[in-house]
């Protein structure tokens, strides 16, 4: 192995960082360090906490792919057990060793060649290489509804979860209907005394299987042969595939499918006419990220536990008020009311090359040439960074795919080729050009729903392209698109 001596700084140590982590370990660098604003690894899964919390691709594939885990305990792992493998993982291949938490980034910028980093503590960092893999989905969102500060019961955001509420038998609301609300109703509903829904648009429900896979199975498992096989690749990639070509032609064969099996499963499972009614989404499927339940009907079907699609008009010191006039009396308010997604690395001031701004360059919001890299912005990679694919599928695959194309443009860096590469300007408003033409082809766009997909100006930001084409896109970096500079020795 050779050894690297250039010094790579990662910001985040979720499931992205932690990867950076592994793969420049295993390239041989030595001089690495990741940098994690919170007391330890885990992202999105050490942030939520909430019950019910689950991920919707399926557990085998939810890991990378050098790291395979036989003993998750159901067919969609649970966030504490994902939490653990991170953990563990992380340990296993000693990114613990080159992790620095508490240290929340606030500045960086690149100044003769290097990028100079500043801390919330006050210290500082130089590198030659700079990995952005803070997440997308990290700043809550919080709904803006009159009276919300003068609730006398408790009131918290889904990722903020309070542990210290007791939930059994109390009058709980949920407002917020995306993939955390359907699975925090499922989880709820056996539980609260009174279980409100607070819906604005009903979404389409995908039914899937959650079933616990048995000692023996999980035993069987440790096999990779076995493992393997029962992770059919095959059929997997093929559905994937067929998802994402769903987003980008609403009249493909895939789309008007799985359309068929989200209304199927709501003609079945609804049995009284009038709930069924107010759970029908008046957009295309897969308009918002589709969600994945096993439950939520029968959850909304329980019989403590009620829908309200009636506008919330405020919220009072004994619970929400909806414009019909009824107040609804509860106990506890969770806001399942999602993330700010154009976030990324910021509030940070970031500056490139020659002062450069980002917030300059994401005045109309966040982009990146190919999700990875922007100009101006030398030997600096995104990992999960803006345009890249967010889906039902792993995120975990997408920055490994990502991962292998920064790697390649590191070494152009470590050989000594080059001192800094970054796309250049042309290359970037090209591809920009591209991406929003294709974006709003997609079902995001056409769809008849504003989901957190679409930016300020109403233009879907997640990858506008099937899944294969981000394949294909990762595989090798188009090398013309991209500025190589040699300092002078
Ligand atoms: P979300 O999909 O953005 O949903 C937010 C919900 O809150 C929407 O139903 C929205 O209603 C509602 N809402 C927002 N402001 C409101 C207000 N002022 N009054 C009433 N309702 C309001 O958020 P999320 O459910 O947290 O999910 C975000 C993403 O996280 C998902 O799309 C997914 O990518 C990820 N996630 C994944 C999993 C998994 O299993 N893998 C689980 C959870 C989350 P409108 O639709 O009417 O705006």
């Amino acid at each position: 192995m050779v050894k690297q001596d250039k010094r790579v700084v990662v910001i985040g140590a979720g499931m992205a960082g932690i990867l950076a982590g592994i793969k420049l370990r295993e390239a041989g660098f030595t001089e690495i360090a990741i940098y994690e604003k919170a007391d330890r690894v885990g992202g999105t899964w050490r942030e939520n906490t909430y019950p019910g919390l689950t991920c919707d691709v399926p557990s085998h594939h939810y890991t990378y792919s050098f790291e395979r885990n036989p003993d998750w305990s159901r067919h969609l792992s649970p966030g504490p057990e994902i939490q653990s493998y991170f953990e563990r993982t992380a340990k296993k291949y000693g990114v613990d060793e080159i992790l620095h938490c508490n240290q929340q980034a606030t500045s960086a910028e690149f100044i003769d060649g290097r990028w100079h980093l500043g801390f919330q503590d006050g210290h500082s960092d130089v590198a030659d290489i700079l990995i952005s893999a803070t997440g997308v989905l990290h700043k809550p969102k919080y709904p803006q509804i009159d009276g919300i500060e003068t609730f006398k019961g408790d009131c918290f955001h889904s990722a903020r979860w309070d542990h210290s509420v007791a939930l059994e038998g109390k009058r709980i609301g949920v407002i917020g209907n995306g993939s955390t609300g359907v699975q925090l109703i499922s989880a709820l509903a056996g539980r609260a005394g009174k279980l409100e829904h607070f819906v604005r648009h009903p979404q389409w429900i995908m039914p899937v299987e959650n079933g616990y896979f048995s000692n023996e199975e999980r035993q069987a498992f440790h096999d990779p042969a076995v493992l393997k096989e029962a992770m059919r690749f095959e059929e997997y990639n093929a559905a994937v595939e067929r998802y994402t070509t769903a987003i980008v032609d609403m009249e493909s064969e895939g789309a008007r499918e799985m359309g068929a099996i989200c209304l199927a499963n709501l003609e079945q499972s609804v049995k009284d006419p009038v709930l069924r009614e107010q759970l029908r989404p008046d957009h295309a499927p897969l308009c918002y990220r589709l969600i994945f339940s096993p439950d939520y009907y029968q959850a909304i079907q329980h019989p403590n536990a009620a829908l309200v699609t009636e506008g919330i008009a405020g919220i009072e010191e004994a619970g929400i008020r909806t414009a019909d006039g009824e107040l609804h009396e509860l106990d506890i308010i969770v806001l399942a009311t999602g993330f700010h997604p154009d976030t990324f690395m910021r509030p940070m001031a970031f500056k490139g090359r020659n002062g450069v701004d980002l917030e300059t360059l994401w005045a109309d919001g966040p982009k990146a040439y190919l999700a990875a890299t922007l100009p101006d912005f030398p030997n600096f990679f995104m990992l999960n960074g803006p345009n890249g694919p967010v889906g039902n599928f792993s995120l975990i695959d997408i920055a490994e795919l990502q991962w292998h194309y920064i790697a390649q443009c590191i070494d152009k860096l470590t050989t000594q080729e080059f001192d800094e590469i970054s796309p250049s300007t042309e290359s970037m408003v090209r591809f920009e050009s591209e991406r929003v033409a294709a974006a709003k082809e997609t079902v995001w766009y056409r769809g008849g729903c504003k989901s957190w997909y679409l930016d300020k100006n109403g233009v879907p930001s997640s990858w506008p392209w099937t899944y294969s084409r981000f394949a294909q896109a990762m595989s090798e970096p188009d090398w013309p698109a991209f500025e190589c500079v040699k300092h002078p020795t």
